[in-house]
């Protein structure tokens, strides 16, 4: 309890940032911009994410063929629950997806109205409470034995991305009329981020002791090397081979120089990432020390909160590897389909994932549902989700950087057209 006191503190203050760093450095980046601008920054920055996700999910897919973490493994469930025929895939989680973007109050999205679909196994249908989707899933599968901290009220950060947007290019639009609010929002985005200065200096003892906490806090060491060792080994060598491999060749091939030393400079950002298991509550940091890097806040106060949100390439392949390793200790023989519609749900699940905790493991049930596999099988998986969940953490906000890095490259030539970045970011550092 005391030794997690302090870390609990820093989490605290890095959430505390979200919501009012969030929108005002959004509605500020996008006001700056004209419209042809913005729209050049996402479209470069969607086709840049959605291009990782899915490459991360087909060397998770290969990876985990090719190791077999799951084979000969105890078989958790009976052999005819499995219908090979019954690919479903959950298109309720990708609606939620449409429906979170249009919060109908915002008040809601900013104290945690977002939504999450799962697939709600049989036996727990006749629950009416299951008619309200905004529940902590602990309260319903109380024999999973859910950390508390697995709680799926999140604040709703694509819903106030999205409405940030809408205001940032009307304000825009209004010319000289749009002024004030303009300068307004962008002082509220300077102010912010001199508050993230002083939370930062506090990362290193913030980092430190969250994952001391969690590490005294460990279910089982025994798991890790057992046979979920080999499963964690799996997630963890593609995460490294998308991480340094995958992702590097990626920018490579846009920008014609290698990564390395961005990602030598984001070191705070990915300790952080992992501390906190969290790219919402990293995106503060994220934010500032691509600032201090260099980049164009423009881009960064755009692609940093889109990309905590939606990109999640460590989560996908952790989601594709995770199913198949059940499947596999299952005994259940997967053909090229349901890779296919592994690939489609992983890439879907990681982009529902909110960007909390643990978020992942929740919504892989819909992976799992791919397959035909009952949803409680996740329980197989969780001893050891609360370490992995970290290091996948740090690749989503890699990811994220990377993202933030090559689109200010590739838009270097139009942003040095409109004129001072620092309209956005007035030197506060
Ligand atoms: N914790 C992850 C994140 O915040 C999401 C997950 O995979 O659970 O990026």
């Amino acid at each position: 309890m005391y030794i997690k006191f302090p870390g609990d503190i820093f989490l605290r203050m890095l959430k505390s940032l979200i919501i009012p760093l969030l929108t005002s450095s959004v509605i500020s980046a996008i006001g700056a911009l004209d419209l042809s601008l913005s729209k050049k920054i996402a479209l470069r920055s969607i086709i840049f994410y959605a291009t990782t996700t899915v490459c991360a999910v087909v060397l998770g897919i290969i990876l985990v063929w090719t190791i077999k973490p799951g084979a000969g493994g105890p078989k958790d469930i009976k052999k005819e629950k499995h219908d090979p025929q019954k690919v479903v895939l959950t298109t309720d989680t990708l609606m939620d997806l449409g429906r979170n973007m249009f919060p109908p109050n915002l008040i809601e999205a900013a104290i945690g109205q977002g939504q999450i679909s799962i697939k709600v196994p049989d036996q727990y249908k006749a629950n009416p409470r299951f008619s309200n989707k905004t529940f902590n899933l602990k309260d319903y599968y109380p024999e999973w034995e859910f950390e508390e901290k697995l709680e799926l009220r999140s604040t709703n950060v694509l819903g106030l991305v999205t409405f940030s947007v809408v205001l940032g290019v009307t304000i825009g639009k209004m010319g000289h009329r749009g002024q004030p609010l303009l300068t307004f929002f962008e002082r509220l985005s300077e102010a912010m981020m001199i508050i993230t200065g002083w939370v930062i200096w506090l990362s290193p003892v913030g980092v430190f002791f969250l994952v001391i906490a969690q590490i005294m806090d460990i279910p089982s060491f025994a798991a890790l090397l057992g046979q979920l060792g080999l499963y964690f080994g799996t997630v963890l060598l593609g995460l490294f081979l998308h991480g340094f491999g995958t992702l590097s060749v990626i920018y490579f091939v846009c920008t014609r120089t290698l990564p390395f030393r961005t990602i030598a400079g984001l070191s705070q950002v990915l300790a952080t990432a992992f501390g906190t298991a969290s790219s919402s509550a990293t995106m503060p940091i994220t934010i500032q020390t691509l600032d201090n890097m260099g980049l164009d806040p423009r881009v960064t106060r755009f692609v940093i909160p889109v990309g905590a949100t939606i990109n999640m390439d460590g989560t996908a392949l952790y989601e594709a590897v995770a199913a198949i390793f059940i499947a596999q200790r299952n005994g259940l023989d997967l053909g090229i389909g349901h890779a296919a519609a592994i690939c489609i749900t992983a890439t879907a699940a990681s982009i529902g994932a909110a960007g909390i905790p643990q978020a992942g493991l929740v919504t892989m049930v819909m992976v799992l549902d791919t397959v035909g596999l009952p949803a409680d099988q996740i329980s197989i998986i969780l001893a050891v989700d609360w370490l992995l969940d970290r290091f996948r953490t740090t690749v989503n906000v890699m990811c994220d950087c990377l993202g933030a890095k090559l689109v200010d490259m590739l838009s270097a030539t139009d942003l040095r057209k409109m004129g001072d970045p620092d309209k956005v970011n007035a030197d506060t550092h």
